[in-house]
């Protein structure tokens, strides 16, 4: 079947300016063709959707979430305070309220299992499409170790969909990279530095694996066809992966201390995923160790995302989102925005770039031909105001693959 968009303006993902009164042609999930209207053609018996007055995006992808974390604390992250069926239930709500705002594709970097990919792709559920990190591999004492502020052992039942992900030496490092694979993963999410919310004595500046482990994870991951998307702050950890040549460097506080770090990515075009939200967030943290690492790390963060832009290190937007609640994922675009992005380049961040940094570029992140038809269709421009995503009034279509997922249209109307 074709389907047209017709008459909305048009911001294609690739940075090229936008085309009033456009229309994108999608044959089946694809897109057969986008431009200006009046220079294009379709059969007299496609379906038409008139979006005058609107604005067509790119489908975003969020390239850092947590869609099956739903808080820090340790009962809940150990799933211990309600049935694993209510957790799940929650976990397709969040999957479910994610695609309504746009979301066409997400990159879970750890605790979703490959279970909610088969419920998306077989229907079950609405949802993104979802590129899966399984667990997090870490040493023991990394953030992937379960370990609790007591010293006990995570005490839930093992869950065979989320395998063990402590691995110390190489050879361990590639039998669990290879245990993910097997598990589902699309991508290995690894650490090599604690984080703002890791337990004191592991934090930002904290290395964890040595670089033989980090060479055998990236070795063994580029040969199974995977990408490394790594968690590193900053100091010796941060060196280490993109030393191992890690894909993308997830967070990447201080990379402002590092410039030929920073250089050496921009090289290689190692992407840069700031995950700008989950910080704000631990700013306000109840834990003093997590507050006073978010609220040292801020301005090297932004500084960080400055260099990045100058250097023209690759950015992708991602929240991290999960263990702070699940906020509206486009508010990474607003803080990328405040930390210096163009519109434009924050939109990209979270469509081309984004679908750059997962591989997926020949399908996702931009409207043109041959590209899956993700679509969102929004009233106004994001260009005038990124912030306009966060308000689901105004995100009044979204397009998976060719089929509505979410058509607001109708509500607003009545
Ligand atoms: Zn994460």
């Amino acid at each position: 079947m074709i389907r047209v968009l017709t008459g909305a303006t048009l911001i294609d993902g690739t940075g090229a300016a936008p085309v009033p009164d456009a229309a994108v042609v999608i044959d089946g999930d694809r897109i057969a063709a986008a431009g200006p209207r009046l220079a294009m053609a379709w059969p007299a018996d496609a379906e038409i959707l008139d979006v005058r007055g609107r604005t067509i995006i790119p489908g975003l992808i969020d390239a850092h979430d947590h869609l099956a974390s739903h808080g820090y604390a340790l009962a809940t992250r150990w799933g211990l305070d309600e049935p694993a069926s209510t957790a799940h239930m929650r976990t397709a709500r969040v999957l479910a309220e994610t695609l309504a705002m746009g979301y066409t594709t997400v990159r879970d970097g750890g605790g979703l299992d490959a279970g909610f990919k088969v419920a998306v792709e077989q229907g079950l559920i609405p949802g993104p499409r979802l590129v899966l990190g399984i667990q997090i591999v870490s040493p023991t004492g990394g953030i992937g170790d379960r370990v609790s502020p007591s010293g006990h052992a995570c005490c839930a039942v093992y869950d065979p969909l989320l395998p063990e992900s402590v691995a110390n030496g190489p050879d361990e490092v590639r039998d669990v990279v290879r245990t993910m694979v097997r598990a589902g993963a699309d991508v290995i999410k690894t650490a090599t530095t604690g984080g703002a919310s890791s337990r004191p004595g592991h934090g930002p500046l904290d290395a964890a694996f040595s670089l033989p482990e980090m060479q055998a994870l990236v070795t063994e991951s580029h040969a199974l066809g995977r990408r490394v998307m790594c968690h590193a702050l900053g100091g010796p950890g941060l060196r280490t992966a993109l030393e191992a040549g890690v894909d993308s460097i997830e967070h990447g506080c201080y990379l402002d201390a590092e410039p030929m770090l920073m250089a050496k990515m921009a090289a290689q075009g190692t992407f840069f995923v700031p995950t700008l939200t989950v910080y704000v967030y631990h700013r306000e943290s109840a834990s003093p160790h997590v507050r006073t690492r978010a609220v040292a790390l801020y301005s090297h963060h932004v500084a960080s995302v400055q260099r990045a832009l100058e250097l023209g290190v690759p950015i992708a937007a991602g929240t991290d989102a999960g263990g702070h609640g699940h906020p509206k994922n486009a508010l990474e675009l607003k803080y990328l925005v405040e930390a210096g992005l163009t519109p434009m380049q924050a939109l990209r961040s979270a469509t081309q770039w984004a679908a750059q940094c997962l591989g997926l570029e020949r399908d996702l992140g931009t409207i043109e031909q041959g590209r899956f038809a993700d679509l969102v269709v929004v009233n106004g421009s994001p260009l005038t105001d990124v912030t306009l995503l966060l308000d689901p009034a105004r995100v009044e279509l979204v397009l998976k693959s060719g089929a509505v997922c979410v058509d607001r249209r109708k509500t607003l109307a009545s």
